[in-house]
């Protein structure tokens, strides 16, 4: 393996979130009943006229952007004519001549740190087939066209890639790209991202490509990294054997994580490509393009670099806030309403420690809560009005960090309005000094243990003790307050023993 250099290039397929399908009307949702988003367009029916969706038109332009390659002014679309029984229309509708981006460039880190550009060949649109599931049991297989007709992006890239992390790297920006344009949820395993890996390997130090083969549809980071390993393993076996590879298209096989033939060379189709004679061409005017420049949003690299820079988040939080377009507008919405219903002497340093203090909330309690329940970004019912408040009543000392946090927790799965919740609850902190005093002395008089220990000198004792004042005042109890009474109250049973 030594003697080989591995090399690389990927076919990445991005299923668009659009409300409608590309060339027809049908829904475009994910998990209905079987066979219920068809119509005669994406069934193929003879006489159906399919026509561009203009949503799916503006995802490419956007995404093209991002890719920073050329906008095709003139683009068209193709037939690429096949039978398979999943794809009702026996052609799929593709750009294969003029497709809508050519070229451009996407930079991404490599493990040693350094900035490598990978190049993309060309992005075309593209249809969607729909889904073959075999029943074994009954024998049969069920066609759901449910899917077919879903837009698609194809992003091919040249061959850079030299190992898995940088395919990995490239993939975890594309995805970026795609949620932070809003254009996909960026989901693998759930097929809304799918990438075909084409791996052949060279001779270090030699120009040519060697032949290669195609793996197809891996779906999870985890599996491209076993099926390069794989693939790059068997392909020198055979060329150190003296073998040649052969140009193939494979499966990755989960279970045993090895690579299988799924067709070779004699038996790749000719689809017999032809200009697909029921659209018309897209023709994009500049204005058009302008517009979209304009709504470009900003992305994950910039926006974590800019809350280093701006907000003095670490690198770790900002990496967390900007991991999700969702946490990142929470992060972002949060600290604007909060800034805004403050009145502040100097607000440029209250935004920074107010950042600060979001930052912590969200990359400790609320990544928590997201682990524990199983959930996404963005699927939690917090809001940031509702957050912003929260903070508001913690930062004018109404309520303790504790009842804070709690509330906080309670806000992931439920709409609660704060300054309600916590008057219906009694969690403002009470400036009774009579109610303080009662529950300090019950506190000493059921803690002897730590009294006692406190008194011969371990003055860690009187953090249990606060611990149990805010215990016994439901959390009511300033803690501030709680703690000067509390050591008060010690420092006299110590002058009391002492004399
Ligand atoms: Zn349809």
């Amino acid at each position: 393996m030594n003697d080989y250099e591995i090399v690389m290039g990927l076919e990445v397929h991005i299923e668009l979130a659009t409300q409608r399908k590309i060339f027809c009307r049908c829904k475009n949702t994910f998990a209905e009943a079987a066979n219920t988003n068809v119509c005669p367009v994406c069934l193929g029916l003879p006489g159906a006229l399919p026509v561009l969706n203009p949503e799916a038109l503006s995802c490419a332009v956007r995404m093209g952007l991002a890719l920073q390659g050329q906008i095709n002014r003139n683009s068209r679309f193709d037939r690429k004519n096949y039978f398979y029984p999943d794809n009702a229309t026996a052609y799929q509708i593709t750009q294969f001549y003029e497709p809508i981006l050519k070229g451009g460039q996407v930079e991404v880190q490599t493990e040693a740190g350094e900035t490598k550009v990978i190049r993309i060949h060309e992005m075309h649109m593209e249809d969607d087939a729909g889904k073959l599931t075999h029943d074994l049991e009954r024998r049969v297989s069920l066609v759901d066209f449910n899917r077919k007709g879903v837009p698609l992006l194809e992003i091919v890239t040249e061959p850079d890639f030299r190992n898995a992390d940088e395919v990995i790297a490239f993939l975890e920006k594309i995805r970026m790209f795609a949620m932070y344009l809003g254009i996909s949820d960026g989901k693998l395993h759930e097929g809304s991202m799918r990438a075909d890996v084409n791996l052949s390997l060279r001779k270090v130090e030699e120009e040519a490509l060697g032949v290669r083969t195609e793996m197809k549809n891996l779906n999870s980071f985890t599996s491209i990294r076993r099926a390069v390993a794989y693939e790059a393993e068997r392909q020198a076996q055979v060329l150190g054997a003296g073998g040649k590879v052969v140009f193939e298209t494979r499966r990755f096989d989960e279970a045993d994580g090895t690579t299988k033939v799924m067709r070779t060379k004699e038996e790749v189709m000719d689809y017999r490509y032809f200009p697909e004679p029921d659209l018309l061409p897209v023709h994009l005017p500049e204005e058009y393009i302008r517009k979209m420049e304009e709504q470009m949003p900003e992305f994950r690299e910039e926006k974590a670099e800019r809350y280093m820079r701006e907000l003095s988040l670490t690198q770790e939080e900002a990496q967390i806030l900007t991991r999700h377009p969702a946490t990142a507008v929470l992060f972002e919405e949060t600290l604007r309403l909060w800034q805004e219903g403050a009145e502040d002497e100097r607000p440029e340093d209250s935004e920074t420690r107010r950042a600060k203090t979001i930052a912590a909330r969200m990359c400790g309690d609320l990544m928590y809560l997201c682990r524990e329940k199983k959930a996404d970004p963005g699927q939690w019912k917090i809001t940031p009005e509702a957050f912003a408040e929260l903070l508001r009543m913690q930062e004018d000392g109404v309520i303790t960090t504790k009842t804070a946090r709690d509330v906080f927790a309670l806000m992931f799965d439920k709409n609660i309005e704060p300054m309600v919740y916590v008057n219906e609850c009694h969690l403002l902190i009470t400036k009774d000094e009579d109610a303080l005093e009662v529950a300090v002395d019950a506190v000493l008089k059921a803690q002897e243990k730590s009294v006692s220990d406190y008194l011969s000198g371990k003055e860690k004792a009187a953090g249990h003790l606060l611990g149990c004042v805010m215990k016994e005042t439901n959390g009511q109890a300033d803690p501030a307050a709680a703690r000067k009474l509390l050591l008060k109250k010690l420092a006299e049973r110590k002058a009391a023993g002492t004399m």
